[in-house]
């Protein structure tokens, strides 16, 4: 893991997830804690690096890749720990996680490994979202939704934490379907990030480059919100023809215009996660509407 320094009081260790570090008058707040205790404790070693003594740490999203070190990161500093409500429920609990990959039914061991069952971590702190001090450091905690439900970022300085709000160009590329639990807050929120990331020097999202540039950051966020306006045009195509189709045929579809080949049980659960985000997008713009034939439930544009 390597730590880059952006300023004064921010750094980022950069590694399979990108970490972030704030040191304000004698705090030490470390943003998301890496997949495992291994990144944990690469992370903790690089925050002694600098001389700093971790006090808090703040889950954006809890993913397994940003939550999976906290346990140890607890256990060897006793720092204390800030999330939102919902993702405090699947830190606290987190077999939640492959859970409600597999629509709440137990989840098969190919969901289990640690890329989605992090080890427990009890929250400390619930945030609402819209803190202007975490941790007695003074700074604007912003409200993320769309890739997970109650996904937040920080802003501190010139410096702004995104979590996994947008992704960079190339990994959407590789992922090819990302995954989202509402694509209409997504949307919102990336509405939000291309108003707002011209104020900052850099940017750091969740994975992959840091943006030290807010063109180069803007293009990544208008590159998602790209991707999920033509995830939902490619669900309401799947539908074209006015005839009812299960999701099953709608997740093939497009995962069939998106390029994407599904050959294991994750990246199926991942894929239908933000199909079923997208299906439930269109629903409530009233768009499509469920109906219920020979057992099957089907998905039909409205008229
Ligand atoms: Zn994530």
């Amino acid at each position: 893991m390597e730590l880059i320094q952006l300023d004064t009081h921010t750094w980022v260790v950069q590694g399979g997830a990108n970490i972030g570090v704030i040191a304000y008058e004698g705090r030490c707040l470390i943003i998301d804690s890496g997949i495992d205790k291994d990144a944990g404790s690469a992370i903790l070693k690089q925050v002694k690096k600098l001389g700093l003594a971790p006090t808090a740490l703040l889950i954006t999203h809890a993913h397994a890749d940003h939550t999976g070190g906290a346990h140890h990161l607890v256990r060897q500093t006793g720092l204390n720990v800030y999330a939102t409500r919902v993702e405090a429920s699947v830190m606290a609990s987190p077999l939640l996680e492959p859970l409600y990959l597999f629509g709440g039914a137990a989840p098969p061991k190919e969901l289990q490994h640690k890329f989605f069952l992090a080890k427990p971590c009890l929250v400390g702190s619930i945030l609402a979202g819209d803190e202007q001090v975490i941790d007695q450091i003074p700074l604007e905690a912003l409200s993320l939704a769309g890739h997970s439900p109650e996904q937040v970022g920080v802003a501190f300085g010139d410096t702004l934490f995104v979590g996994d709000a947008f992704l960079t160009p190339d990994i959407l590329d590789k992922h090819r379907i990302p995954f989202y639990t509402d694509i209409a807050a997504g949307l919102t929120t990336l509405d939000m990030l291309k108003q707002r990331v011209s104020s900052f020097a850099h940017i750091v999202a969740g994975h992959g480059e840091v943006y030290t540039s807010p063109a180069r950051a803007l293009q990544a966020i208008e590159y998602t919100a790209q991707c999920l306006e033509n995830i939902l045009e490619q669900t309401r195509a799947a539908l074209v023809y006015g005839e009812g189709r299960p999701t099953s045929h709608i997740l093939r579809a497009v995962a069939d215009a998106r390029g994407a080949r599904i050959t294991s049980l994750s990246q199926h659960a991942l894929y239908t996660t933000t199909v079923q985000a997208a299906l439930s997008a269109l629903y409530a713009r009233g768009e499509i509407h469920p109906l219920f034939e020979g057992n099957f439930l089907l998905w039909q544009r409205q008229k």
